[in-house]
C-alpha cells in the first residue's frame, strides 16, 4: 500500500499556502482530507478482545489521497473483471497541443465537457464506418509523466460491436488513426470556439488572439500534435489492468515520491519524449501548487461510462448485449468490507489481536470539541 506520510509532510508545512479561502474549494477540501485520513481527527471504531483494545480509524476516502485511492482502484478493478463481457478490447489516448493546456487549466469547466467529446467521436466513427454501436470508458487525465498540466483522455472501448437493429455482434472493429485524429481535432477546437462566442472562455488574450491561437492549434499539420494512440488489447483483464493504471490515482503515485527535506521534495518525473525517469527537485510550494491543478473538481467522476456502457444502457439493452454474445450476465459480488478488503488485498486481518484473538466492535468514537 502506498505510504501516506511523505505527501502529508508536505501538505502540513505548506499549510499556510494551501489552507486558505483564496484557494479552489476541492483542492482544500482534498489536501485536508489527506492529512486527516486515518488520524483521530476522522473518529475510529473501537474494538477489543478480551485483553486488547484497538481504535480503528477512520479514511477520508478521497480519490485523491493515495492509500484511499488505492483501494477503491482495487475494489472497482473486482467489480468490472465480473460484469464486463468477455471481448476483445482496445485503447486510444486523444491528445492536444499544448497551446491549449493552459486554456483548458484556467476554464475548468470546459474541461468537464472532454469525456464527452472524446466518447462521441469514437462512438460517431464506429456507427458511420460500421453501424454498431460500443462499449465506451473515458478516463480524463490532467497530467504527464512531470506533473505539469497535460490535458489528454484515456479511452477504452470494445473491439467489436453490437449492430442494435438485427441484435448481431460484430467481432473485429479496426480504428483508424487518420479520421479519428481529425475528428477528434474538430470537435475540441469547435467545443472551444463556440466557448469563445458564448463569451464563457477566460484568458489574457484578447478575442483575436484567442482565435488565431485556435486556427494555429488547428491547422498546424507540420507538426501533427494532435497525436493519437492506439493500443489493441486483447483480453478482459489486460485491458482492465491498463484501465486501473489511470484511474483513481493521484497524478503522483507514492512510489514516486523519494525524500522530502525540510523544504524540497526530490520526485521520479518520467519524461515521455526520451522515454526515461528524472529524478526532480522542486519547493515545496511549487510542488503542492503542480498537484493542486490535478485535483479534479467535486463531484467530478474519474471514469466516464457511455455507448453500450452507459447508466442508460444497463437493463434491457445490457442484457441484449449479452444474448448477441451467446455470454450469460454476471452478477458482481458483493462489495467486500473494509476487513475483508485489508485480508483479500494486503494480507493482514485488522481484527486479530496480538495474541491471536478475534477482536469485536464494541462503539463508534469520535473527538469531543472542548470549547
Ligand atoms: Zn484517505
Amino acid at each position: 500500500m502506498p505510504d501516506l506520510n511523505l505527501l502529508k509532510q508536505i501538505l502540513v508545512a505548506t499549510r499556510t499556502e494551501w489552507d486558505r479561502p483564496s484557494t479552489r474549494p476541492a483542492v482544500r477540501k482534498a489536501f485536508a482530507a489527506v492529512l486527516d485520513c486515518g488520524t483521530a481527527a476522522l473518529g475510529w471504531e473501537l474494538y477489543a478482545s478480551d485483553s486488547e483494545e484497538k481504535r480503528c480509524y477512520h479514511r477520508c476516502k478521497s480519490r485523491f489521497c493515495p492509500s484511499c485511492g488505492y483501494r477503491t482502484t482495487l475494489l472497482w478493478l473486482e467489480k468490472q473483471e465480473a460484469a464486463l463481457p468477455d471481448i476483445p478490447y482496445a485503447g486510444v489516448v486523444f491528445t492536444m497541443p499544448r497551446e491549449l493546456w493552459s486554456i483548458f487549466k484556467r476554464n475548468r469547466h470546459l474541461l468537464h465537457d472532454l469525456p464527452d467529446l472524446g466518447a462521441r467521436v469514437i462512438q460517431q466513427w464506429i456507427r458511420i464506418r460500421y453501424g454498431v454501436s460500443v462499449l465506451v470508458m473515458v478516463v480524463p487525465h490532467t497530467f504527464g509523466g512531470d506533473l505539469k498540466f497535460n490535458t489528454h483522455l484515456h479511452i477504452l472501448v470494445s473491439a467489436g460491436g453490437l449492430h442494435e437493429s438485427s441484435a448481431q455482434w460484430i467481432p473485429h472493429l479496426r480504428l483508424e488513426k487518420g479520421p479519428l485524429m481529425r475528428m477528434w481535432r474538430y470537435a475540441v477546437i469547435a467545443h472551444l470556439r463556440s466557448a469563445l462566442r458564448a463569451g464563457v472562455l477566460r484568458s489574457d488574450l484578447s478575442t483575436q488572439g484567442l482565435q488565431r491561437l485556435l486556427s494555429t492549434a488547428y491547422q498546424n499539420e507540420r507538426h501533427p500534435r494532435w497525436i493519437i494512440f492506439l493500443h489493441k488489447i486483447v483480453s478482459k483483464s489486460h485491458f482492465l489492468r491498463y484501465a486501473a493504471r489511470y484511474v483513481r490515482r493521484p497524478p503522483i503515485a507514492s512510489w514516486r515520491l523519494l525524500e522530502v527535506t525540510d523544504r524540497e521534495v526530490v520526485f521520479v518525473a518520467k519524461d515521455t519524449k526520451a522515454g526515461r525517469l528524472v529524478r526532480t527537485r522542486c519547493l515545496f510550494s511549487e510542488f503542492v501548487r503542480l498537484l493542486a491543478a490535478h485535483v479534479p473538481d467535486l463531484y467530478r467522476h474519474a471514469i466516464r461510462y457511455f455507448g453500450l456502457l452507459a447508466p442508460s444502457a444497463k437493463g434491457n439493452k445490457w442484457a441484449g448485449l449479452f444474448v448477441a454474445l451467446s455470454q450469460t450476465v454476471k452478477i458482481p459480488p458483493p462489495r467486500l468490507s473494509w476487513r475483508d478488503s485489508l485480508v483479500r488485498y494486503f494480507g493482514f486481518d485488522p481484527l486479530i489481536d496480538s495474541r491471536g484473538q478475534e477482536m469485536r466492535w464494541v462503539r463508534r468514537e469520535r473527538l469531543v470539541k472542548v470549547m
